[in-house]
């Protein structure tokens, strides 16, 4: 892999929290890569809902599969920009480990459970996971991953959040959000591909369920162009080919913006290393015919698929099992595992409980310990 001067070069990282001597083949990254996959919070994820959950179908994305086009889609922008893939492929997988069972629905309620206690956001859940939540290791607990991971995996931190850490690890991951400056070209990278991963399979998943309709979609100016494209070339082509090929080549068209775009600003800025470039203004985008683009789908999608009823509907119920559990636990520590029971910081023990499970074990527990069943999923 050849690397650009801006690229994260695994020689030269910042280094985990707890020294390890360096693997005889693996690079730094790549390892980091590994640990994620190996983890048990990565093997969750394909039990957690991203728009649909989990038990209404067996074809909708889940946050495994969602991280997996993520991390695919990061990985073909990096290589034409000399960009270090195994990192942005370490993020990618890595980016929504703190997800709560029942997507937002589930981090909404678990926040307002946490209001007193510190909040609860999904970012900071993440970092948590592979910091301290994953136990794998004899010497310490987490994953031990390196800077450059746990930065891109910090996609959004508040003010309040980004203190704490700082002064838990003075100079580390936090301090970008007290400077305002950027994280690493390869973690601006991962979060412009988990936009343009969701927004092609959001509407595959969309037209899937029928709640939304290949016409309809057809409306958004992005979506609708490449559409007639495909249409114009194979003029008999239709339904789930015809919808098919359509995100296929609106992907390519972002892929190739994004390549272009950032390419341009690169040659601009000319950053000198890995360091300069977080010191600059953002060096990851779309141009803003294709800015505008990805906004006016995004927007369709979130009146059109998030907030369909038949979406919505599920939300109340999944906040209710949320709220449910959290209560429980609080005032019977012993019905979680021995490991979250004995923890001193109960009300922050039980949100990593309930964090960390998956939609159907959520609705078991609930089940077990409120004699209701929610969600009409057979557990
Ligand atoms: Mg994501």
């Amino acid at each position: 892999m050849s690397l650009a001067a801006y690229a994260c070069d695994p020689a030269r990282t910042r280094g985990r929290r707890h020294a390890e001597t360096p693997a005889p083949t693996r690079t730094e990254y790549q390892r980091d890569r590994d640990r994620i996959v190996h983890s048990t919070a990565f093997r969750r994820l394909v039990y957690k809902t991203q728009v649909f959950l989990n038990h209404e179908g067996d074809l909708f994305r889940t946050r495994l599969t969602h991280s997996i086009e993520v991390a695919q889609l990061a990985r073909s922008i990096a290589r034409p920009l000399g960009l270090n893939e195994d990192l942005v492929e370490a993020i990618a997988l890595a980016h929504d480990l703190g997800h709560t069972p029942f997507g937002h629905a589930g981090q909404d309620a678990l926040n307002a459970c946490m209001a007193a206690h510190g909040g609860f956001e999904h970012n900071l859940q993440s970092l948590r996971v592979v910091d301290a939540l994953e136990e794998r290791y004899p010497a310490f607990d987490g994953l031990n991953l390196c800077f450059e991971t746990r930065e891109g995996i910090l996609k959004h931190c508040s003010r309040v959040n980004a203190q704490q850490l700082d002064e838990r690890e003075p100079g580390g991951v936090g301090r970008r959000f007290l400077e305002r400056t950027q994280p690493s070209v390869e973690a601006q990278l991962c979060n412009l591909a988990d936009e343009i991963a969701y927004n092609a399979h959001d509407i595959d998943d969309g037209v899937r369920s029928g709640l939304i309709t290949l016409e309809q979609v057809a409306q958004v100016p992005l979506f609708g162009r490449h559409c007639g494209e495909a249409q114009a070339e194979h003029p008999h082509l239709q339904g789930r080919r015809l919808l098919y090929e359509a995100i296929r080549r609106m992907l390519s068209a972002m892929v190739y913006d994004a390549i272009a775009t950032t390419r341009e600003r690169l040659q601009g800025a000319q950053p000198r290393d890995a360091d300069h470039a977080r010191a600059l203004p953002p060096l990851v985008s779309f141009s803003d015919a294709a800015r505008a683009d990805a906004a006016a789908l995004k927007n369709f999608l979130f009146h059109n698929l998030y907030r369909h009823p038949r979406v919505t509907e599920t939300t109340d119920q999944a906040q209710e099992v949320v709220r449910e559990l959290f209560a429980c636990y609080v005032q019977r520590p012993g019905e979680m595992q021995a490991g979250f029971a004995a923890r001193h910081d109960l009300q922050r023990a039980v949100a990593d409980y309930i964090a960390g499970m998956t939609d159907r074990y959520a609705l078991r527990e609930h089940e077990r310990l409120t004699g209701r069943r929610l969600l009409g999923a057979s557990a």
